[in-house]
Order: C-alpha cells, then sequence, then structure tokens
C-alpha cells in the first residue's frame, strides 16, 4: 500500500479540490485581460500535481514550463547554495510569469528562485504556493495567491514527498513519527 505510514490526513480530497478551485479564481481574475499568455511556471518535483490541477481551473490562455533546483550540501537544510538542475525551456523576458511551489517553509528556496528570474526581467512575476508553513520563516517571500496554511508538521502527498514515496497520495498527511 502506498499509503502505508501514514499517521493522520491533514488535508482532505475536497478541500485541496476546494482550494485549488479558489486559486484558479483568484488567478483568473488577477491576470484578465492580458495581451499575450500567462507563463506557469512549476518548480519540480513537488509542484507538479499541483501544477496540474491549477492550470485546468485557470481560464486564460497560458503556456507552462518547469524548473528544478537542488541546495548544495545538507539535503535537510535547505538555507545552502542554490544549483539548477533544470532550466526553463523559454525565455521570460516582458513575460507575465506565475511561479507555482508545493510548500513555502523557510522561504530560503523561492527566494533565492526568484531572484534568478527576476534577473531575466519578466513584465511581472507573481507566486503562488498550494501549502504555507509561515511559523517556519527565515526568509521573507511575498506570497500572491496562498492555498492552505498549516502548522509546523511535515507533509506528504498531493505532489509531496519523502525519500521520494507517498507522491501520488490524494490528500496531504502526515507521516508516523517512527
Ligand atoms: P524552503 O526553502 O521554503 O525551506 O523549502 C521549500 C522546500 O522544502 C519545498 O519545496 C519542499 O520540497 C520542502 N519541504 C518543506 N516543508 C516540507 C514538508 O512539510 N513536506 C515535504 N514533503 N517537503 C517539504
Amino acid at each position: 500500500m502506498p499509503d502505508t505510514g501514514i499517521e493522520r490526513i491533514l488535508i482532505t480530497e475536497e478541500e485541496i479540490a476546494r482550494t485549488v478551485a479558489r486559486l484558479g479564481d483568484a488567478i483568473t481574475t488577477c491576470y484578465a485581460g492580458i495581451d499575450r499568455e500567462l507563463v506557469v511556471i512549476g518548480l519540480l518535483r513537488g509542484s507538479f500535481v499541483f501544477m496540474a490541477d491549477l492550470i485546468r481551473v485557470i481560464r486564460l490562455p497560458l503556456v507552462v514550463d518547469f524548473l528544478s533546483v537542488s541546495t548544495y550540501g545538507d539535503g535537510t537544510v535547505s538555507s545552502g547554495e542554490l544549483r539548477m538542475t533544470k532550466d526553463l525551456e523559454q525565455s521570460i523576458e516582458d513575460r507575465d510569469v506565475l511561479l507555482v511551489e508545493d510548500i513555502v517553509d523557510t522561504g530560503h528556496t523561492f527566494s533565492k528562485v526568484l531572484g534568478l528570474m527576476q534577473a531575466r526581467r519578466p513584465r511581472s512575476l507573481k507566486v503562488c504556493t498550494f501549502l504555507d508553513k509561515p511559523s517556519r520563516r527565515t526568509c521573507e517571500v511575498a506570497i500572491d495567491f496562498c492555498g492552505i496554511t498549516i502548522p509546523n508538521e511535515f507533509v506528504c502527498g498531493y505532489g509531496l514527498d519523502f525519500a521520494q514515496r507517498y507522491r501520488n497520495l490524494p490528500y496531504v498527511g502526515v507521516l508516523k513519527t517512527d
């Protein structure tokens, strides 16, 4: 069973669907009237499930792209140097860009990625995250579209992993501690 090890469900499939629909509405309203396709960029790998659902509720012409980054050194500490392991396929210069993340925790990853993207001179750059753990923040990031704020717990499912497992769970759960 893929979900062995999950102690309890924190966010149900129904709550996820409601959240994604709300975000889709907000994003559609925000970008209504833009003259070129919105560029929606997902940060791999955690955001891919959320991205797939989100783009289907954004009622605007858009294109998607993906970016992958990893942190040098100890993988459990996300304050180290960032290395881009997969770059975008297209230029974002003078484009309206929406960066999509699975979860903002300390904020280090997102703020560094935002810096990298900003250097490419998009026309606008906004941020959407499925989950937010503000109690862990050590690096401030302005989030334009936020799904669900969660307490300081390590969560899995709906794209989020533990050692690459659990990404396929349709809900978000908390792992057993042992
Ligand atoms: P930050 O740089 O904001 O501390 O880290 C963000 C990244 O850490 C996320 O993209 C995600 O990969 C990982 N992360 C942070 N909190 C969690 C969590 O509760 N569960 C999982 N699966 N990953 C997390």
